[in-house]
C-alpha cells in the first residue's frame, strides 16, 4: 500500500554535469525501479537543469529547504513559490545539518512545516533523529517523539507528510544503523503517527537515512516499517544511487 520512495539529498554537492549523468543513469535503469518513486533534491539552483533533464522521466524533484515566509526581505532564502516554479514537489524540513548549523530550531521547523502544508501543494519530508550521545543515554524514542510533536503539533492531516528517520551519528559517517535498530525506531514513528492522525497515519511513508549504500540498502528496505531511504553521499554516484533505487523495488 505504501509506495517505496527513495530521495536523493545532494546537499551542497553536484553540478550540471552530474545532473545529466544521473538523469541518464536513472533513465536507463527505469524498468528496474518502475514501482519506486524517485525524488532528487539538488541545490536549488540546479532545479531548472533537473527539470529539463527529467522532463520525460518519472523523477520528481525536491528542495533541501524552504523559507517559512511568502516573500520579502530574506536575503539568500528561497520561497516555496519559486521552488515550485523550478519543478519541486517536495521539500526537506528539519534536516539535522540545518538544525545543527543553520539555526533551524523547533519553532522554525514547525513554521516551515505549517507554511509548506498550508500555502503550497508540496509534500513535507520531515527529518528527525537522535545524536550519538542521546542514543547512548537511551533517549532515542523521547528525542524522536519530541521532534515529531514539535514539528507536527498544528497538523491535523498527514496526506502530504513523509518522515525521514536519520540518526545523526549515522549521517556521513559510514556507521549505518543496523536494520533492527532502524526498524525499531521506524515502528515507533509509525505508531506515533497513527496515534496522532488515526488510521491514515499508518500510511505515511517513513524513510531511513544515514550512510545508506548499495550494499546495505536491501536489508534496510526489507524491514516492515522502512519504506525507502533518504540518501546523501551515495546519491552522488550513479551506480550507487541506481542500485539503491533498485533495492527499493
Ligand atoms: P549520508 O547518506 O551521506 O550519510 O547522508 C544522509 C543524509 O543526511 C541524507 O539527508
Amino acid at each position: 500500500q505504501r509506495q517505496p520512495l527513495v530521495i536523493a539529498n545532494w546537499k551542497m554537492n553536484g553540478d550540471r554535469q552530474l545532473v545529466t549523468a544521473m538523469a541518464e543513469a536513472l533513465r536507463e535503469s527505469a524498468a528496474q525501479h518502475a514501482d519506486v518513486s524517485v525524488v532528487v533534491c539538488p541545490p536549488a539552483v540546479l532545479l531548472p537543469a533537473w527539470q529539463q533533464a527529467a522532463f520525460y522521466d518519472n523523477i520528481q524533484l525536491g528542495a533541501q529547504d524552504a523559507n517559512e515566509h511568502v516573500s520579502g526581505a530574506h536575503t539568500g532564502e528561497h520561497s516555496l513559490a519559486l521552488l515550485v516554479e523550478s519543478g519541486a514537489s517536495m521539500v526537506l524540513v528539519g534536516h539535522s545539518e540545518r538544525r545543527q548549523f543553520y539555526g533551524d530550531n523547533a519553532k522554525r521547523i514547525a513554521a516551515k512545516v505549517n507554511h509548506t502544508l498550508n500555502e503550497s501543494n508540496l509534500t513535507v519530508v520531515l527529518c528527525v533523529g537522535e545524536s550519538a550521545e542521546e542514543r547512548e543515554q537511551q533517549q532515542t524514542f523521547d528525542v524522536v517523539a519530541a521532534q515529531l510533536q514539535e514539528a507536527l503539533a498544528d497538523c491535523n492531516n498527514c496526506e502530504r507528510i513523509v518522515v525521514a528517520y536519520e540518526p545523526v551519528w549515522a549521517i556521513g559517517t559510514g556507521l549505518t544503523a543496523s536494520p533492527e535498530q532502524a526498524q525499531e525506531v521506524h515502528a515507533f514513528i509509525r505508531n506515533w503517527l497513527q496515534e496522532k492522525f488515526g488510521p491514515s497515519g499508518a500510511n505515511v511513508q517513513v524513510l531511513y537515512g544515514g550512510s545508506v549504500k548499495a550494499d546495505n540498502a536491501e536489508q534496510l528496505f526489507a524491514q516492515a516499517d522502512i519504506d525507502g531511504g533518504l540518501i546523501g553521499g551515495a546519491s552522488l554516484i550513479e551506480e550507487q544511487f541506481v542500485a539503491i533505487c533498485n533495492a527499493a523495488q
